[in-house]
């Protein structure tokens, strides 16, 4: 058994007439008449109870796609006693037994269950098909199968040194306890990854998606049963975070957290898990993917266009809904009239609507709290003399949450748009002195507390080589000439730090070592 270095799951196009395209409209129909009842899976089984709660596509808010049943306490109680119990057997299993179950589910996911994850992931977040694609299919796939060949490399290694007379190996154990993995609604990918790479490590999971992602974590639920994973290996429950914080955290065994999500919260889990450290076993694994306020930043040596397109992408694919989004820019006062033209032009012909017509690029934000948080930024920035739209800022919520791409222009390099991560399709720019780049490398590094991704755009390397070393700690993602989205697994790992998160690099080897914990053994002969 080896796995060779895996390849990336090939992007299909979707494009009028292809079969695949076909099939996905048969899949949306299907998920569309079901109305569906989604269950909690704690130790295999299936859970409806507890208060019944609608789930609605973002862009078409009157329609219902299914109902979840918001979770007791005692799901959460069930839910860490199935994956305690499921552990020591998961765990004794050879590791290529493990990786056996990710691979089949990379397998069935490229395959059968194709269809029925992207449509999932479309209706249930407002994902276009092709940012469904390169989520839920390629790169889900590309972690099961870029993390079993990472932990085959990290399970070969020992770089141990045994004198004559002596054995000594290191033994990769999963970490004492149960992992808790608290996920986004913004990529089908990573709520799945959260709860898989730890347990192919050998880990077992209670899993608390968000509640706007469920319709296509139950998908993924059913996607690992088909591949086979054991029951209580992971468990998928609904209850109220606060709730679920209070019993895990308490709890002896706790011993791990794979948390993408927002700064705030992640901040005051860890208070949680530090005010219960003593009450642990072992010294909880905290591994976290928070906020961004990412950046891009353009040098007069650049392509206008080039730089437009990264603008336009980088902001608004998925609503700007990735923590990865570019959402301030900083541009030469000599190229800005080009490039506000190009971004003018090409964010006016994205076409806004439901996912259900293929032609649309920008689609809804993912709930009311989210269009009322976004459209408030807007809304200010209207009254605010000193703030120009350069295009879009309309928004409608009145049969799903649309909100128009919009492009702020400020002269305040601190206006709080410039600060603030709004998770949404608005990106904020200003313009600087051509002459003033070194001051605009400073302002880049020191304006946001985050530290995720970035892009810097320049033709002269001398220029490159220096706002790479300048802005060494700005971005654990940095582009140069590309947009600061879009990373690969296998490729790009992805995390950043600050106040970014915990730069655990998920789909790397990096992250798989979080969820391991060795023990050495020395024998004598
Ligand atoms: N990995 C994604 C990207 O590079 C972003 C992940 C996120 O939004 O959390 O676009």
């Amino acid at each position: 058994f080896n796995i060779d270095i895996p390849y990336n799951e090939p992007v299909l196009s979707y494009a009028p007439g292809s079969p695949e395209r076909e099939e996905l409209k048969q899949a949306i129909k299907e998920a569309r008449v079901a109305e569906r009842e989604l269950p909690a899976f704690i130790n295999g089984e299936r859970i409806l109870d507890g208060e019944k709660v609608a789930v609605h596509p973002p862009h078409e808010t009157a329609f219902t796609l299914g109902h979840f049943y918001r979770g007791t306490t005692e799901h959460v109680h069930r839910a860490i006693d199935a994956a305690l119990a499921a552990k020591p057997t998961w765990e004794a299993l050879p590791w290529q037994q493990r990786a056996a179950v990710f691979l089949r589910a990379a397998d069935l996911l490229a395959g059968p269950f194709r269809a029925r994850m992207n449509a999932a992931t479309m209706l249930g977040q407002s994902k276009n098909a092709y940012q469904s694609e390169i989520d839920a299919v390629a790169e889900l796939c590309d972690f099961f199968r870029f993390n079993a060949y990472f932990l085959q490399e990290i399970y070969r290694d020992q770089p141990l040194h045994s004198p004559p007379g002596t054995w000594n190996r290191l033994e990769y154990r999963a970490l004492e306890g149960f992992v808790l993995a608290i996920t986004p609604f913004n990529f089908t990918s990573i709520a799945a990854n959260l709860p898989a790479a730890p347990a192919l490590c050998g880990n077992t999971v209670v899993w608390k998606p968000a509640e706007t992602q469920i319709y296509s974590a139950v998908v993924i639920m059913e996607l690992f049963e088909a591949a086979g994973l054991p029951k209580g290996v992971i468990n998928l429950i609904y209850t109220d975070g606060p709730a679920v914080g209070d019993i895990v955290f308490k709890h002896p065994d706790f011993a791990g957290l794979h948390f993408t999500g927002s700064t705030k919260v992640f901040q005051e889990l860890w208070r949680e898990i530090g005010n219960n450290i003593s009450g642990y076993k072992t010294y909880p694994r905290i591994v976290g993917e928070t906020g961004g306020k990412d950046f891009i930043a353009v040098h007069p040596s650049s392509d206008p266009e080039q730089v437009a397109v990264a603008i336009v992408r980088g902001a608004f694919e998925f609503q700007g809904q990735k923590c990865s989004a570019a959402s301030r820019a900083y541009l030469p006062a000599s190229l800005w009239p080009a490039i506000k033209e190009h971004v003018v032009e090409k964010t006016g012909s994205l076409k806004m609507g439901t996912v259900e017509d293929f032609g649309n690029f920008v689609n809804a934000v993912i709930d009311e709290r989210a269009f009322d948080r976004i459209t408030k930024y807007i809304a200010d920035a209207k009254e605010d003399a000193d703030v120009e739209i350069v295009t879009g800022g309309n928004f409608d919520k009145s049969d799903g949450y649309f909100i128009e791409p919009t492009v702020l222009l400020t002269k305040d390099p601190h206006y709080v748009t410039m600060e603030e991560e709004l998770f949404g399709p608005v990106i904020t720019i200003y313009v600087y002195e051509d002459e003033d780049w070194e001051k605009t490398l400073h302002l880049v590094d020191t304006t946001s507390p985050y530290a995720l991704t970035g892009a810097v755009f320049a033709t002269d390397r001398g220029v490159i080589e220096h706002a790479s070393k300048a802005l060494r700690n700005a971005a654990g993602n940095f582009y140069i000439n590309d947009k600061p989205t879009g990373a690969v697994v296998g490729q790009q790992p992805f995390g950043g730090a600050r106040a970014s998160g915990t730069n655990d690099k998920a789909g790397s080897a990096l992250n798989l070592h979080r969820w391991i914990s060795p023990r050495l053994i020395k024998e004598n002969f």
